[in-house]
This record gives C-alpha cells, structure tokens and sequence, in this order.
C-alpha cells in the first residue's frame, strides 16, 4: 500500500511517500522568520505557497504517479488551525483526484508510532520533549495514556525563553548545550508535582540569576541539569508503574546529549533499554503522518467523510483508540 502523508501542524509542511514500511520519498520546507515567534495565518501562507512544489517533488523522486496512491493521511490535529486546514484541504483534493481512501491522524500519536518503528521497539516508554510539548506516555489497555506532563509550557519553549532572555539567538537548545559543557550547578527550583513537571518558575529563576550577574554557562548548566533530571525522574516512575522495558525519546530536545545521557543511565540501573530517535525522525515530519495512515488504515479500515470532515486543533492522545498497537 502506498500512502501520502501531508504534515502542517505548525512551521514545517512536509509532503512524504511510504509503501508500507519503506519511505519512499519525503519533502518538507519550514517557515522561518527573523523576529522569531510565529503568526498563524502568516505560516498558513508559507505553507500554501510550498505545497505544489513539495507534492511535485516527492511524486518526482519517487517515481510515482498520483494514480497509484492507495491511501491519502493528514496531520488533523492537535495544531494551529490555519496551518491545519492548509494541509486539511491539500489532502481532501488529493483524495478526491486519486479516489483513494482519506484518513486524518492524530499529530502526536504519529511522533510515537513512527518512533516506535524506527527504533523497533514494541512497547516502551515514550518521552517526547519538543518546542510545546513535555509528556511521558506509555501505551495501556487500548490507548495511549499520558503519565506526566508539563503544568506549564514544553521544555523546548522553555529554553528558548531563557535564550531569547540571555541574547543566544534561536533555537537556544544547542547553544544552551555547547555553554553547558563549561558550567558548574546553581541551585534552581526542582518543580516535579506528581508526576507532572513545571518549567515557569525554573525560567523566571534563572532570569533573576542572570541579572544579578549570574555565569551564562552555569546557568545553562544548571538548567539542563534540573530539567533533564526532573523529567528522568517522573520517566523512572512510569517504566516502573508500567513496568516497561524500553523508553524512547521523541522531539527536538531529543538532540541533547546530557539528557540521553541520564535517560540512557536511568534505564540502565532499571534494567531497561534506552533508544533515541534518529533526529530525521524526532521533529515535526510528514513520514510519521504516512505511517500513521498506513498503521491506521489497516486496523480498521477507518476514512474520513470528505464532506464533513473537521480538522481538530486541540486533539488529545489520550482521546483516540489506539488499538493497532
Ligand atoms: P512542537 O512540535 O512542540 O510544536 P517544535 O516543532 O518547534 O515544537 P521540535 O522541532 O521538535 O519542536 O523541537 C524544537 C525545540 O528543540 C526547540 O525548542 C529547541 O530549542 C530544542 N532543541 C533543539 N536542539 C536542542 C538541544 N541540543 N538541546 C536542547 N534543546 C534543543
């Protein structure tokens, strides 16, 4: 079965081809500004500027016609609406032109899914840290359940909001990172409630250390630190909960190397394996949406109303049945 997938949940629209478990091509293009931040409707137009030349593209480098489509998938949600119904509408034409099947996925659940395909594994722990989101989720009885998650805003967001603060550019992960390597520990809040982490205060925090004249790299340092080891904390709690075996990391905070690290060393006095997503496949990506819609599909054979069909910008994991698991 071959699937195009179609991904606009934010800044990347993404354009990929999977026949069944192989990627056979995939395109993406991201919006990017000076200023920084992102205005909706404004990457609403980025994204409609770039479809055309994407879908021609991964046709292209595939070497296949729109004819032989067998399933069309989409990012419905959880995501910006006006990037939503771009992608929404790119996919309805498409099914319409290709009569295939439409199925609209669930953007966070695809992160999880093609995670798990890449790494093999088959039932972990997932953590998936990006710009906006922090959950901890494992799979149980049927569905996805979110274990802990963030009370305030994602990590990424989190550190780019020091960044943007401290003057270390966009994204300030990285940078964050490199200063790290030379910084020594401040004490910073340690906010875990539950199982539930919150980023807001530790930020304000180190703002008013920075203007008292606080070292950047020990601050860094100190926030990779606190973090990471809050979120290796409530991780810890739900491999033991769950009791699972596996934990895999998910989103572009993924690329940090102190935080594998812990994860990697939390597993190991648990007796369980540690796996990264490659970072082709920790961000947003349109050949998540197309195994999601290959995953999808062959569970239930499940396709949308095209004309009633609804994106769903505030779509839960924990809401939809995730029984092909
Ligand atoms: P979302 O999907 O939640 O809307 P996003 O698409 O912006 O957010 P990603 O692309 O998955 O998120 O991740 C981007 C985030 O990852 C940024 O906040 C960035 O600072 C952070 N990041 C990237 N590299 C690193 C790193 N080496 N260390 C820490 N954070 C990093």
């Amino acid at each position: 079965m071959i699937c195009l997938g179609i991904e606009s949940t934010a800044h990347t629209f993404g354009i990929a081809l999977m026949q069944d478990k192989k990627e056979l091509s995939s395109a993406t293009d991201t919006f990017t500004t000076e200023q920084g931040g992102m205005n909706p409707p404004i990457v609403a137009e980025h994204h409609k500027k770039v479809k055309d030349a994407l879908l021609k593209k991964v046709l292209e480098d595939a070497k296949v016609t729109l004819e032989e489509i067998d399933l069309v998938s989409f990012s419905k949600g959880p995501g910006l609406a006006p990037c939503l119904h771009v992608g929404k509408n790119l996919a309805i034409e498409l099914a319409e032109k290709t009569k295939a099947p439409l199925i609209g996925v669930n953007h966070i659940c695809a992160h999880l899914e093609i995670g798990r395909l890449i790494t093999n594994t088959k039932d972990p722990v997932f953590v998936f840290v990006s710009g906006a989101n922090t959950q901890i989720i494992a799979h149980e009885g049927g569905r996805y359940r979110v274990f802990g998650e963030t009370l305030s805003i994602g990590l990424g967001n989190a550190l780019d909001k020091f960044g943007r603060i401290a003057g270390l550019g966009f994204p300030a992960g990285p940078k964050i990172e490199e200063l790290a390597q030379n910084g020594k520990l401040i004490e910073l809040p340690y906010v875990v409630k539950g199982m539930d982490v919150d980023f807001a205060g530790i930020i304000t925090k180190a703002e008013q250390l920075l203007k008292k004249g606080a070292k950047i790299e020990d601050l860094c340092y100190s926030l990779q630190e606190t973090c990471f080891a809050m979120l290796a904390e409530v991780t810890e709690r739900a491999v033991a909960h769950c009791d699972k075996k596996e934990v895999i990391l998910i989103g572009g905070v993924a690329a940090n190397k102190r935080f594998c690290e812990m994860l990697d060393s939390m597993c190991k006095a648990r007796n369980c394996k540690f796996h990264p997503v490659p970072l082709k496949y920790c961000g947003d990506n349109p050949v998540m949406i197309a195994w999601q819609g290959i995953l999808e599909y062959n569970y239930n054979k499940r396709q949308e109303d095209l004309k009633t069909l609804e994106i769903n910008p505030k779509w839960r994991i924990d809401e939809l049945d995730a029984g092909w698991f």
